[in-house]
Order: structure tokens, then C-alpha cells, then sequence
């Protein structure tokens, strides 16, 4: 059927120029309406205290009724479209042949290129299938920078990672256009140390999640392509953030200033054999997938989906789903759609680097990346700065961010915090959902934290899970700093909430 919703947008003739506004003034324009709205809550300061001692100091443990802006992730929570809605009330329900998923299988093969198309119920259920079919003890995975999830599942398995990013990529400031890169000297040279025989994969991730939404361009993709072909190594593209990394090379890259996002994206795809990416970040829905054109691997790796997900004309998603699905990757192709995300992430980022608050620049997709380290120079690592600061901004604000430093890193054999590469607070940025005065609230808080910031002080886990404990572990803080914190507040905004 060649319905309605199927139609992809003609990007071409899009330009990632914004609207200029005649004052000069650089406003990210929202190019879209609301149309369905959903009412926040904005609990008192003495309710976000208890809220944070309730949470052991961990947003992951908030529930939403205390969040006034939820920043925690981009992940399921991007607003969807009218196309989308609509669409899921054409699912054809079915165990077996659905064409729900015919329908998202064609709009696989549209934008990223890929024949066949193992669906699974999330990113990480690709990460799982994936590692249990290529990684053994004793694997080494070369990365452009590991994910929490990527990581978890190859350990799980017996392997480890090596990050071969480059020396620009752990810089905080930064005027980089592309600091997810992978290094290619350092890529050969890992080969060389531990041999073809122990590399399963090279994975490259789009818009490099863990050190700021930070993409790679496509020279370096091509270079990596290079390496991988001649030692005949598969590549894998971890392609959950793929629309904001097409963004930014349009952008950025002069060879595709002129292409459309669907042109890139394709040029990402085609350089890759296997990708996969979760579908809750690419296109605003649920599931996830993974596509080749090998028929061969394909076929060695279906056995999997059928054991741990599902089916394979739905692997653990709903097909509603699989319908939002479908056109929410069409509408990936649209400039549009993925740019306003990383336009407001511009502009909180910028207004925050002028006021002299330590951010991640330049700016990527995802969200805003707070230096928690810079922030807190007084906090020491080990007190986990980028938790601690997660935890302050909430009370201050109500809006709920995520740590993404040592509390998501792991233990070493010993016992011993692996110290992460930096400590960040992420301020997600999920597409269409914030306006931009809320994007101005969490920048006057900011400012508010940042002048009282010698108030904060570090955190220690009480309750600490084996895996991913970044997740379920709880947290308190290591003195009475948040009672302080809250006592300046009332004395600057008085009853205000
Ligand atoms: C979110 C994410 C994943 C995991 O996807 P889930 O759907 O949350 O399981 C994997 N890789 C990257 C880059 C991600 O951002």
C-alpha cells in the first residue's frame, strides 16, 4: 500500500540557514506548532529537596510528577508528528508477515540503504544480539568512544573496548567541527597490536553520545572504511543519533553543504556493513534495529532475534510502533525535523559559554553538556562532581538532567572507581518539546548555581549495583550542602518557586 505517510520530504531544497530576524538577534525558530499539550509541574523547592533524598540523589529515581523539565534523556521522549500518530492507527496487528513491518523495511532500505532489517525491541537488544554473535573472551572492539550500553554487552561477553578517538575529542573547549572522529594512525597501529584475529568489529557511533553528541564527518568515516576493507574487518555503525550527525555535517563539511540529509545520511550508511540504532532517539517512537545488505550475516544472525526478542517481522515492538517507526525515520530526512534540537542545544550552550559557565563546545546534538569539573573545581572526582551537580541543579530548578561521568563509569578488578574521561551533566534536548523560554529558565538557574556554586558539595553511593549501577545505585551527599543550597535559594527567590 502507498499510503499517505510514506512520502519523504524533499530536504534539497531545505537550507540549515536559520531564519534571520531583522533585529540581528540569533533566535532558534521553531518550525513547527503545538497541538497537543501535556501540563508540568513545577513542585516547591521544600518538595524537590525531598524529592532528591527520596531519588538517593539519582534522577534516574525521580518520578515525573516532581520534574519540571525533563532533561534526562532524548531517548522515547521526542514529540512525534501528526504522520506518526496517524499512522499508528493503520498497524496491521499480526505475529507473523505484518506489513507494518514491510512498511518499516522499505523505509530502511529508503534512508539508510540496508535490504534486510532485523528489528529488535531497542538499542541495546542490537547490542546484545550483535556481541553474543561476534564478541568472545579475549575480543577487542575499536570504538570511536564507547556508549554505557555498547560497553556493558561486550564486557558481558568477554571483550573489552578500545576508544580511538582523537586528541581533540576529550577537550572540553573547543571549536572542532568534528570531535567524534576516530583517530586512523591509532585505529592502524590497533590492529597491528593485537591482530585481525582478535578485532570481531570497528564500531563508529553517530554524534558521539558519552563525550558531548559529537559527530564525525564523512572524510574520516571514509578513512576508517579504508582501514577496515583492506584488514577486512565488518564496520558497524551505531546509527541511534544519525539525524543530528547528517545535520552537522551539512554543516560543517564542505563536500555536502549542497546535499540534501538524505544524501548524507546514505553516504554514512553506504560506508558501513552492519547498522543499527535504537529507534527510540532516531525517530521519536520505540524498538530499534539491524540492517546489512549481507545476506550472510544476515542469516547468522536472525536465530538470535528469534531467541531474545521476537518474531522477525517484529522483534518485541508493538507494530503500532513499528509504524511511528517507519515514518519517524522518513522524517529523519528532513532538515527541518532533526535541526531544531541542535539549534536550541546552540543557543543554550552559547548563552551559557558567554556567562562563563564550563560547557562542552562546540556545541553537538543530544543536549547541553555541563563541565561538572569546571563547575566544581572544589569537588573531587571521587565525589562524583557531575552527580552532585545533576542533583543541585533539581533542587534549584526542577529540571532533571543526567550524570554522565564516574557514576556511569564501572568499577576496575580491585575495587577502584574507573575515573571517567570527564565529568558531565547532561541537559538532553529531546526534539520539539521545550520552548524557548523553558530553554531560558534552565539558563537562569544555571547562572544562579554557577554564583552559589561553592555550596555544593560531593556524594558517595550507599546502595551500589554490579552493572550499569549509574541506573538503580542510590547516592547521598557527603554533608549538609543541599539544605545550605536550599537556604540561599529562599533567601535570593523568596517564595518564588
Ligand atoms: C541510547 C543509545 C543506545 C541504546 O539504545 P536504547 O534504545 O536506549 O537501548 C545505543 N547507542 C547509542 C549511541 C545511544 O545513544
Amino acid at each position: 500500500m502507498n499510503h499517505v505517510f510514506a512520502a519523504a520530504p524533499d530536504s534539497a531544497s531545505m537550507s540549515t540557514q536559520q531564519v534571520k530576524f531583522f533585529s540581528g538577534e540569533n533566535v532558534p525558530l521553531e518550525l513547527h506548532k503545538v497541538r497537543v499539550v501535556q501540563k508540568l509541574h513545577l513542585v516547591p523547592l521544600e518538595r524537590r529537596l525531598a524529592a532528591t533524598n527520596e531519588s538517593g540523589f539519582n534522577t534516574f529515581q525521580l518520578g515525573t510528577k516532581d520534574v519540571f523539565l525533563d532533561m534526562l534523556t532524548d531517548s522515547g521522549v521526542n514529540a512525534m508528528s501528526d504522520n506518526q500518530v496517524a499512522s499508528m492507527l493503520q498497524a496491521d496487528d499480526a505475529y507473523a508477515g505484518s506489513q507494518s513491518f514491510t512498511r518499516l523495511q522499505s523505509a530502511v532500505e529508503d534512508v539508510f540503504g540496508k535490504k534486510y532489517l532485523l528489528p529488535v525491541h531497542q538499542g541495546r537488544a542490537a547490542e546484545n544480539v550483535l556481541s553474543r554473535r561476534f564478541v568472545k573472551p579475549g575480543s577487542i572492539v575499536p570504538t570511536n568512544y564507547h556508549f554505557t550500553t555498547t560497553l556493558a554487552h561486550i564486557m558481558e561477553n568477554g571483550g573489552r573496548v578500545l576508544e580511538i578517538y582523537t586528541d581533540e575529542a576529550l577537550k572540553l573547549k573547543s571549536s572542532h567541527p568534528f570531535k567524534g572522529n576516530m583517530d586512523i594512525a591509532k585505529l592502524e597501529a590497533a590492529i597491528a597490536t593485537h591482530g585481525v584475529a582478535s578485532i570481531p568489529f570497528v564500531r563508529l557511533e553517530a554524534s558521539t553520545n558519552l563525550i558531548g553528541g559529537q559527530p564525525f564527518s564523512i572524510a574520516n568515516m571514509r578513512a576508517v572504511r579504508a582501514v577496515t576493507q583492506k584488514h577486512n574487518i565488518p564496520l558497524v555503525l551505531d546509527a541511534s543519533l544519525i539525524g543530528e550527525n547528517a545535520y552537522f555535517v551539512k554543516q560543517r563539511e564542505d563536500e555536502f553543504k549542497n546535499s540534501s540529509i538524505a544524501q548524507i545520511l546514505r553516504a554514512m550508511c553506504d560506508l558501513a556493513d552492519i547498522v543499527y540504532f535504537s529507534a527510540r532517539k532516531v525517530s521519536s517512537s520505540r524498538g530499534g534495529g539491524i540492517c546489512t545488505n549481507d545476506k550472510a550475516f544476515f542469516d547468522s544472525i536472525k536465530d538470535l532475534v528469534v531467541l531474545y526478542e521476537g518474531f522477525l517481522t517484529y522483534g518485541g515492538i508493538s507494530v503500532r510502533e513499528i509504524e511511528a517507526m517507519a515514518v519517524g525515520l522518513r522524517e529523519t530526512t528532513d532538515e527541518t525535523v532533526i535541526s531544531q534540537s541542535p539549534q536550541f542545544i546552540e543557543y543554550l550552550v552559547n548563552r551559557l559559554d558567554e556567562q562563563g559557565i564550563p560547557v562542552v563546545t562546540p556545541a553537538g546534538g543530544l543536549g547541553c553538556h555541563i563541565d561538572a569539573m569546571g563547575f566544581l573545581p572544589h569537588v573531587a572526582q571521587k565525589e562524583y562532581p557531575a552527580g552532585a551537580l545533576a542533583a543541585a541543579l533539581y533542587i534549584a530548578s526542577g529540571v532533571r538532567g543526567m550524570e554522565r561521568g564516574t557514576v556511569s563509569s564501572v568499577r576496575d578488578e580491585h575495587g577502584n572507581d574507573v575515573l571517567a574521561d570527564a565529568e558531565l551533566l547532561r541537559l538532553a534536548m529531546p526534539r520539539r518539546v521545550f520552548t524557548l523560554s523553558q530553554v531560558k529558565y534552565v539558563e537562569d538557574r544555571l547562572v544562579w548555581l554557577h554564583k552559589n556554586r561553592d555550596l555544593i558539595g560531593g556524594i558517595h553511593f550507599v546502595e551500589e549495583p554490579a552493572v550499569l549501577r549509574f541506573f538503580n545505585g542510590r547516592l547521598a551527599p557527603n554533608s549538609d550542602w543541599p539544605q545550605r543550597l536550599a537556604a540561599k535559594f529562599r533567601q535570593d527567590f523568596g517564595d518564588s518557586l
